[in-house]
């Protein structure tokens, strides 16, 4: 029987009325002649509430038993599940992550996904069971702990059990009906994608489209699984949502296929230290060792043998970037006379696979940001995507003038 992985994120399983309207699109499934691998989230603000506790218990918490909290929500709907498959009459069990077992590293809170061997639930498969239904975003860690995937993690167990199972399709269903061509609050002409490739996607999910946890794309990309996101509250139809697939299947070839933003980034600036061989890693070594996301970088023009050293980062982990690089300092590591830290600014992307091709994608853009009056602080580009940091009050204006721009209402 050909396997297919439907994913219902919190939402979509938040009562038990919806979870029942989830079931019943199982089962529409089930007829069609598919065994069925079902990724459950917890109920929607359940894992928040669980995080909670745990913060308010131990705030230098044990992973360890963080984890066993935190992985506890999916565990009931995985079992409501499985129970109101049962009373539609469709044969179904509920897995927990460890009776599969999905392996994991250790890496508690932040847990990979290392191996699903597929035995366990094939053969109930083969005994005439329909529906697996396993509890997402948790596993087992080498030493037998639970662990979790960290936050949106159930995404990536769907993709991973697409690929352990060959399933011809990962369905994700969650509450918007497919990926935008930007964030439809910003701006109204925002437009639903039919098609996206995995790159384009990738850049989408890591710039804050929140569609889909960023590791979970990363590996339907590798395994080369179909992603189908769709809304549970939309009507049934092959037309429903957008297709995360590979380029040669996304026909189009827009220069631009959307503008992310992330509202929350910080510019941290280094004012004067020495420009000498070994710099860049003396201060960006304690920044990843402390844990540190760093983004865009720019090194400026020296004089005298000092430079100024400038980049961004989320800016919650601006306390943490001060820590490392004042100790840094204390050390005798690095020397700087100032550390300035902006908190005011955010990051505006525009993504899409056309921009390898097509030129003066850039130059569009900062033009366009220059006719609204918007100062660009750095640039930072890749292949697909070209991205700026400016202030955070002309986020919502530089994402609906770049939406202009490149015309990306006109997206079918
Ligand atoms: N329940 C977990 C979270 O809220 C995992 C998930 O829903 O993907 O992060
Ligand atoms: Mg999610």
């Amino acid at each position: 029987m050909p396997v297919l992985v439907m994913k219902f994120g919190g939402t979509s399983v938040a009562t038990l009325d919806r979870i029942k309207r989830a079931a019943k699109r199982v089962g529409l499934e089930v007829a069609k002649g598919y065994d069925v691998i079902v990724i459950v989230s917890a109920m929607s603000g359940k894992t928040n509430e669980l995080v909670g506790w745990v913060n308010e218990t131990s705030p230098l918490y044990d992973a360890r038993e963080y984890d066993a909290v935190v992985s506890s929500g999916e565990n009931v709907t995985a079992g409501l599940m499985a129970l109101t498959l049962q009373e539609m009459g469709v044969p179904a069990r509920s897995w927990q992550g460890w009776q599969v077992p999905v392996k994991t590293t250790a890496a508690h809170a932040n847990a990979r996904i290392e191996d699903i061997p597929p035995e366990n639930i094939s053969s109930k498969f083969a005994e005439g069971m329909k529906v697996a239904v396993v509890a997402g975003f948790q596993g087992i860690s080498p030493e037998g702990r639970i662990t979790t995937l960290g936050r949106g993690g159930s995404d990536t167990t769907a993709v991973a059990f697409a690929a352990a199972f060959d399933a011809d399709r990962c369905d994700i269903y969650t509450d918007v009906d497919g990926v935008y061509t930007t964030d439809p609050r910003i701006s109204q002409k925002a437009r639903k994608l039919h098609k996206i490739s995995f790159e384009e996607m990738l850049e989408l999910a890591s710039l804050g489209a929140k569609v889909l946890q960023t590791r979970s794309v990363e590996l339907a990309m590798r395994y080369k699984v179909k992603l189908r996101v769709l809304s549970s509250f939309e009507e049934p139809s092959d037309e429903a949502g957008t297709l995360v697939c590979d380029e040669e299947d996304t026909m189009e070839n827009r220069p631009v296929s959307g503008i992310a933003y992330s509202r929350d980034e910080a510019k941290m600036t280094l004012i004067s230290v020495a420009d000498r061989p070994g710099i860049a890693a003396a201060i960006f070594g304690p920044l990843s060792e402390a844990g540190v996301n760093v983004d865009m970088i720019i090194q400026n023009i020296s004089e005298e043998g000092r430079t100024d050293m400038t980049f961004s980062c989320p800016i919650d982990q601006v306390l943490r970037a001060q820590k490392a690089l004042n100790g840094a300092k204390e050390k005798g590591d690095i020397n700087f006379h100032d550390l300035i830290a902006d908190t005011d600014v955010c990051k505006v992307s525009a993504v899409g696979i056309g921009m390898r091709s097509q030129s003066g994608v850039a130059a569009k853009m900062f033009k366009t940001l220059s006719d609204e009056g918007i100062n660009i602080k750095v640039i930072a580009t890749s292949e697909i995507k070209i991205s700026v940091l400016i202030d955070r009050k002309y986020l919502e204006l530089a994402v609906q003038s770049l939406h202009d721009a490149f015309e990306l209402e006109k997206t079918a």
